[in-house]
């Protein structure tokens, strides 16, 4: 995690495919470039929300899912070295107006803070908040062997592990964790399940042991989780399991949540942007989902192109000397290669 008083050009707020795209533009572009995500990983919805699914409308690739989509796009935009700053939600903002300059330090929900010149709103439809299931002592076990994300694979090795749910993610932690975790157990409250036909086929080859129409009925333990009690939800037939570490994957909520407090103009849900994509407020850029304006098409090909301009602009606000059209990217003969240039 980086943060700190270093001054950044331009900061991106969401490190979803328009974020990507405008942070690769940004360092094409000779800027000192940073993004922020709330998420432990880049990707934004092709990584939360369908990862497995086809897209077919992105210029130049015929066919592509949605995680080897954000796959390439990290790849784009780590090749010009950005800074990358996972794990931070971004609350407010001050502005610091010192000697003519006027620069922001965005405040996240740990503490961390970052300076910049100028932002670009890529928040897409708001940060991901983990579902989460109510009572049944999950709360107390948070952190101490309840996990919504994994972070690390070694975190889980030679464990017991329970895996909840019968989406994408919670199939591919199956199927990663198998070369880790002792044992798996995957609960399931449906019959049939929401991820792709191929992983959901080599898991039930897999050695893990998958229960469908199973829930959790509670978690047991001292200090942490030590047994999860789940029940056959058409039988009531329980069965106590002994894991110590409980993954829950039930799908994601999104909320804009304290950005629509930022004094930004909103329209329909959206920060509202003019032709350069700039907001309400001087230095604040925003594209992508979250970007509304007449004609407002909420589509990836759209984002990137909308990220371009804004970053074309900001780049001119950052430095007025600079010029707004670029033209050719080939012009651009001194492709940066770190933040530091
Ligand atoms: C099921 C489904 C299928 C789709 N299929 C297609 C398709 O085939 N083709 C197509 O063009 N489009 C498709 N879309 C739409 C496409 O996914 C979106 O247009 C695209 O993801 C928008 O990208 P974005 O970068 O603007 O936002 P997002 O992908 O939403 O990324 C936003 C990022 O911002 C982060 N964030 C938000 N708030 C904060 C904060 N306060 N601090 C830090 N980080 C924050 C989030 O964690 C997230 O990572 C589909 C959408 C869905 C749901």
């Amino acid at each position: 995690m980086e943060s700190g008083k270093e001054l950044f050009d331009v900061t991106i707020i969401g490190g979803g495919p328009v974020g990507l795209y405008g942070l690769f533009y940004a360092r094409l572009r000779g800027m000192k470039a940073k993004i922020v995500d709330a998420l432990p990983e880049l990707g934004g919805q092709l990584v939360t929300l369908y990862p497995e699914k086809n897209i077919f409308d992105v210029g130049g690739i015929p066919r592509i899912i949605g995680r080897d989509l954000a796959k390439q796009l990290v790849e784009q935009a780590l090749s010009l070295n950005p800074t990358v700053c996972l794990g931070e939600k971004v609350i407010s903002f001050v502005r610091h107006e010192e000697a003519g300059q006027s620069d922001f330090e965005l405040i996240t929900e740990n503490g961390t803070s970052h300076l910049t010149k100028s932002i670009l709103l890529t928040a897409g439809i708001g940060a991901f908040n983990p579902k989460k299931l109510e009572g049944r002592g999950i709360e107390n076990f948070e952190g101490k062997g309840v996990h919504y994300f994994v972070l690390e694979k070694k975190e889980f090795k030679g464990k017991d592990v329970l895996i909840i749910g019968g989406g994408d993610s919670a199939v591919d932690w199956v199927l990663n964790l198998l070369d880790t975790a002792a044992n798996i157990t995957l609960i399931h409250r449906r019959d049939g399940f929401g991820a792709h036909e191929e992983s959901v086929r080599e898991m039930m080859g897999s050695r893990a042991d998958i229960r469908t129409s199973y829930e959790l009925k509670m978690i047991r333990g001292d200090s942490r989780v030590e047994e999860a009690v789940i029940y056959n939800n058409k039988t009531l037939e329980e069965t106590t399991l002994s894991v110590s570490e409980i993954i829950l994957n039930l799908g994601f909520h999104a909320d804009l949540g304290p950005i629509k407090r930022w004094g930004l103009e909103i329209d329909k849900g959206g920060i509202v942007v003019n032709a350069r994509m700039e907001t309400n407020i001087t230095g604040i850029y925003a594209a992508g989902d979250v970007a509304s304006h007449p004609g407002k098409l909420k589509l990836i090909a759209t984002g990137f192109g909308e990220a371009a301009t804004a970053i074309n602009f900001a780049k001119k606000f950052v430095d007025p000397a600079s010029k707004v059209y670029p033209r050719h990217s080939s012009d651009m003969k001194s492709l940066p290669t770190s933040t530091a240039d």
